[in-house]
């Protein structure tokens, strides 16, 4: 990943970029390095706000509470990408985003870590009563018992949703000694001894822990609800850091009431305070067999900083180099350095014959190709063409116009 790359784009040397929620210094600094013009407010802004600070802004960084509508997308003049310093994307319209050219980067592994360990940590809290000793100490209460408390040795502990999450949380609880089963709607590869599921149902009735790390798509939205509850063991326990909008939150607190559930813990909730500021509102306030946090299952010192850094280094590299690496919404191409070379960074709707228009231009401006790239996926097709630096100008204009192009850059 680039940390001072020269390449830049003769038409807009400065770039701006509006970094919203109080984005990582580390992504700070590398965009500095960069010497780009850069806004950074601590809070989000509504649409209506967004509509205006977009204007004339390159680069884009986000976390979770910044909701990027069509609307928003359609004021964006020269928005180029937009950097999610989260792992979810789906507060973004990412359709809009590719036909208006604009590739989505985020941060897909680095506070996977973050989430694991406090997944664990509140497992082995709730197993052992640990808040409810606490909350009775703090009242003056000795209460020394072993009532209720148990080691997660030997435990089964089923895991929905088996990628970067699950999948690590599958090997670390292997190690702790607890029997791992998981279910996911995909083919994944197995981890260490883990046993695969066929279905939710295989898996709910078996396992003494159900830890839900499935994606935030809208398709799971009440993915798990009393259904899902009435299957689970009499006191199991239950766990949601993925997404609130998952899980049946009324369904959750019946299950909680009824005692069905020895225990839950929730990190994340249908509706969700934009700052600090606004009061957290949810039914299950006051039930003491919850473990309530802020959305922070992610929120550590080194995934921020591993965040920042990820994510910057995407967009810059993007930008200066069309490397689209990881990026969530148009083709991934990992491109290296220009050198010597003018790059053409054009993207379009994927049609065949495109490549071959584009080669056309080329041949009859006598270019020298000295490389090119083509990747396409869904309705779009990215291709690179470094030339030899000795052309004819107008032949960008050319590209520009090309039938199908939705963008087009190019880099000297
Ligand atoms: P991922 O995309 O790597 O994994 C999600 C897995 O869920 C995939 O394997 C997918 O096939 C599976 N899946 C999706 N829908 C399913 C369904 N209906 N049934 C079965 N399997 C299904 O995501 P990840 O990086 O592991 O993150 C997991 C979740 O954790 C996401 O929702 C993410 O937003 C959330 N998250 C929360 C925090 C936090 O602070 N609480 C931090 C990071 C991530």
């Amino acid at each position: 990943m680039p940390t001072n790359n020269k390449n830049y784009s003769k038409t807009d040397k400065k770039r701006k970029i509006l970094l919203l929620e109080n984005i990582h210094q580390e992504a700070i600094k590398l965009f500095e390095a960069q010497n780009y013009d850069i806004t950074s407010l601590s809070s989000s802004l509504n649409e209506d706000e967004l509509c205006k600070a977009i204007q004339d802004v390159h680069i884009l960084g986000i976390r979770s509470k910044t909701t990027i509508t069509k609307k928003v997308l359609q004021s964006a003049n020269k928005l180029k990408a937009i950097g999610a310093f989260c792992i979810g994307t789906n507060q973004i319209d990412l359709q809009e985003a590719s036909s208006r050219g604009v590739f989505v980067f985020n941060a897909p592994f680095s506070n996977t870590r973050s989430v694991v360990e406090i997944s664990i940590a509140n497992m082995i809290s709730m197993l052992r009563n640990t808040y409810k000793f606490n909350s009775l100490m703090h009242k003056g209460i000795w209460l020394k018992s072993a009532d209720g408390s148990y080691e997660i040795r030997g435990k089964k502990i089923g895991i929905i949703g088996y990628g970067n999450i699950g999948s690590q949380l599958s090997v670390l609880c292997e190690a702790l000694g607890m029997s791992v089963y998981y279910f996911d709607k995909e083919e994944k590869l197995q981890l260490g001894n883990a046993i695969k599921c066929d279905s939710l149902e295989e898996l709910l009735k078996q396992v003494d822990v159900v830890s839900l790390h499935v994606d935030g798509a809208k398709s799971n939205t009440n993915f798990f609800g009393k259904k899902e509850f009435d299957m689970m063991k009499p006191n199991a326990i239950f766990m949601n850091l993925s997404r609130g909008h998952i899980v049946d939150i009324d369904a959750l607190k019946d299950a909680l009431v009824s005692e069905k559930l020895a225990y839950a813990c929730v990190d994340v909730f249908p509706y969700e305070p934009k700052n600090n500021k606004e009061p957290f509102k949810s039914p299950l306030i006051g039930l003491d067999n919850v473990i309530l946090t802020p959305h922070i299952a992610g929120s550590t010192i080194e995934a921020q900083a591993n965040i920042g850094k990820f994510v910057a280094n995407s967009l810059i590299n993007y930008l200066t180099t069309g490397s689209s690496t990881l990026n969530v919404n148009l083709p991934d191409i990992a491109l290296s350095k220009l050198q010597n070379a003018h790059r053409i960074i054009h993207l379009h709707t994927n049609k065949p014959g495109i490549l071959a228009s584009i080669n056309t231009l080329l041949t009859s401006h006598n270019v020298n190709l000295l490389a090119q790239y083509l990747k396409t996926s869904g309705d779009f097709g990215y291709v690179i063409s470094d030339i030899d630096v000795d052309y004819d100008k107008s032949l960008i204009d050319k590209l520009k116009a090309l039938p199908d192009t939705i963008m087009m850059r190019a880099l000297y």
